[in-house]
């Protein structure tokens, strides 16, 4: 299983991911590569791997990366080594990306898949959030904006909708998403009766 997260800037998707894992040691975070610059508080090779934009496209032509894309100005790509090592320490890969790659992801794994997009509760509770965050400047936060109303256009290529009003109770009906995708017979592969 991988489980893929997109929803609008600031509907709280780094908070959410960071309640569901704390809770569940299956769930491995996939650490992106981008050239945005790095925020006060995140850590290289922790939030993301943090690069220059040649050293990005050295990546892209090595074909280092599963998908990449251009959001908000910044290129992002989640990295096929990534996947590889959290595959083999036999982890649920979780990715946070945004919905350009993840319609790729959704195309290429199709039914390994769990899609899920995350809805902020209202566009002024996502605009709230954009600004208590207090980590992006007025030009940036109205790019975010804009962009939200393009991006929740593509919100129907994913299986499930999870509105982020209340947090625990958003983080407990991913948490049921998960274990019900857990039972499915095509990811239990095989009888529990061998
Ligand atoms: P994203 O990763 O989607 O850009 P963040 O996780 O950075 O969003 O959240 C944006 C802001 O909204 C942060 O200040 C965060 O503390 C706040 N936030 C996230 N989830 C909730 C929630 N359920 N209720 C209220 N505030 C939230
Ligand atoms: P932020 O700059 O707020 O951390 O992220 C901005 C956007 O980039 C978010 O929508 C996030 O989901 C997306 N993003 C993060 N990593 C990746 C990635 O590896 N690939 C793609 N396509 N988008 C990503």
């Amino acid at each position: 299983m991988i489980v893929l997260i997109t929803g609008p800037s600031g509907a709280g998707k780094s908070t959410f991911v960071q309640s569901l894992m704390a809770d569940d040691p299956r769930l491995a975070f996939s650490i992106s590569t981008t050239t945005r610059p790095m925020r006060e508080g995140e850590v290289d090779g922790r939030d993301y791997d943090f690069v220059d934009e040649a050293t990005f496209k050295k990546l892209i032509a090595e074909d280092a990366f599963v998908e990449w894309a251009q959001v908000h100005d910044n290129y992002y790509a989640t990295r096929r080594s990534r996947l590889d090592e959290m595959a083999a320490a036999g982890k649920i890969p979780l990715l946070d990306i945004d919905v350009q790659g993840g319609v790729n992801v959704i195309d290429i794994y199709d039914s390994e898949l769990v899609s899920v997009f995350l809805f902020p509760p209202s566009w002024e509770e996502l605009e709230n959030r954009l600004r208590s965050r207090a980590t992006d400047s007025d030009d940036v936060i109205s790019t975010r904006l804009k962009n939200a109303r393009t991006e929740v256009g593509f919100a129907s290529r994913y299986q499930y909708w999870v509105v982020n009003d209340d947090l625990d109770q958003a983080v407990a009906r991913m948490k049921a998403i998960i274990l019900a995708e857990s039972c499915r017979s095509t990811a239990l592969g095989q009888s529990p009766l061998g």
